[in-house]
């Protein structure tokens, strides 16, 4: 098996995973780890779920893709979860987080124009943030390591500070179509949204009839102790991005919008062959149901604690630790050590944590991890820690 026939778009780690259960994967050696990075908030039920793969094996050969020419059950059930258990009416499918965020943007600039005219286009976005990699979401990723190569990017987006109220009030005139955001930053550095800023962002859009995007495709789907993250800041937006979580592992995307403007979009303005086929819809339905209905969010809160808890005990004893920050099941840890050797060494004892900002270890185990898989993980993460004394 040569390595060299695979693009190097990643810093991959030197370690190759053959198959994983719950919250354990293992090598091809058959060496067995805590997986607290769940494919980057993706695995949310873990590897290898009963749910998701009964769902997978029924479906796949039922019937996996058809055309959107054409309607199946399992499109119209994930929409009708989704929107039963949110703020929103109608849902677009697509394969993947970048997709999302591109239907959102494109979703805000016909609205713009239908509201006012072509002028409306402008969209705001954060600095910090992390929407991804087409050039439409790239252009309102705001952090400069992502954009540099890729210039020019599209026109008519402005960078504002995450938070800082000012200067969303600078930005805002009624040309503004769409204010994008990640109510918690992750590949930022999990940083979470001040509740008044949100709130101001919530009536400047209201005010300037301006859409607001929640881009929760990490911090979505439980991840946070609530099945949106909007709904733990108490503001509403109009659209929300989401990816990973949604097919615990299978890809998919979606956004979901309220009336206001779900229905900017008509025939012809925007599609994907794949996006919301039987198979992907099928898995993220069974994937809704265990988390809203199998109480694994309702558990959310409870594991956070518990971890969080002993990871301020470790920040008491170990003072490469400065801070230990989150929401749910979405914790990073601040350290003042390079964060990918520490990252490294974690890999090494057998513990899969990933990186965030400059300086941010990032966890993220599945949301039905047991309290004996976090010990296990605390105790690997100790025994790292010790090593950098
Ligand atoms: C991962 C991520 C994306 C991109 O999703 P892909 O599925 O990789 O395209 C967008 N926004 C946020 C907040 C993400 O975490």
């Amino acid at each position: 098996m040569s390595r060299s026939n695979v693009m190097s778009t990643y810093g991959r780690f030197d370690v190759t995973f053959e198959k994983g259960f719950g919250c354990k994967i293992y090598d091809t050696d058959n060496n067995e780890y805590v997986d607290f990075v769940s494919g980057v908030a993706t695995n949310c039920l873990g590897h290898s779920h009963p749910i998701i793969v009964n769902a997978l094996n029924e479906q796949s050969s039922k019937l996996m893709h058809i055309s959107n020419y054409y309607w199946s059950p399992e499109a119209i059930k994930l929409a009708e979860i989704l929107c039963k258990n949110s703020d929103h009416e109608q849902a677009f499918f697509c394969n993947s987080g970048t997709e999302a965020v591109e239907a959102a943007l494109k979703l805000s600039r016909k609205y713009g124009r239908l509201a006012s005219s072509p002028d409306k286009h402008k969209i705001i976005y954060m600095t910090n943030s992390f929407h991804g990699r087409s050039m439409g979401s790239l252009s309102v990723t705001g952090q400069g390591k992502y954009q540099e190569n890729f210039a020019p990017l599209i026109g008519g987006t402005v960078s504002i500070d995450f938070n800082d109220i000012d200067a969303l009030n600078n930005a805002f005139d009624e040309n503004v179509c769409a204010v994008i955001l990640e109510p918690i930053q992750g590949e930022g550095g999990i940083i979470s949204a001040n509740i008044d800023f949100l709130k101001e962002a919530r009536r400047l859009c209201d005010k300037f009839d301006s859409l607001l995007i929640f881009d929760e495709i990490q911090c979505g789907m439980g991840r946070t102790g609530s099945l949106f993250a909007y709904k733990k800041f108490n503001v509403i937006p109009d659209i929300v991005c989401l990816a990973k979580a949604l097919g615990g592992g299978f890809p998919i995307g979606a956004i979901i919008a309220n009336s206001r403007c779900s229905t900017s979009l008509v025939p012809g303005d925007h599609g994907t062959t794949y996006g919301g086929n039987p198979l992907a819809c099928a898995v993220s339905f069974a994937v809704v149901k265990e988390l809203t209905e199998g109480g694994i969010i309702d558990s959310v809160d409870e594991k956070s604690s518990y971890l969080v808890d002993k990871l301020n005990l470790l920040k008491s004893k170990y003072s490469i630790i400065d801070d230990i920050r989150g929401m749910g099941l979405l914790i990073g840890i601040k350290i003042n050590v390079d964060p990918k050797t520490f990252v490294a060494e974690c890999l090494k004892e057998g513990l899969l944590v990933i990186s965030a900002g400059k300086d941010i270890i990032r966890l993220l185990p599945p949301l039905n991890v047991t309290l004996e898989e976090i010990d296990s993980a605390l105790s690997i993460l100790e025994k790292v820690l010790s090593k950098f004394r």
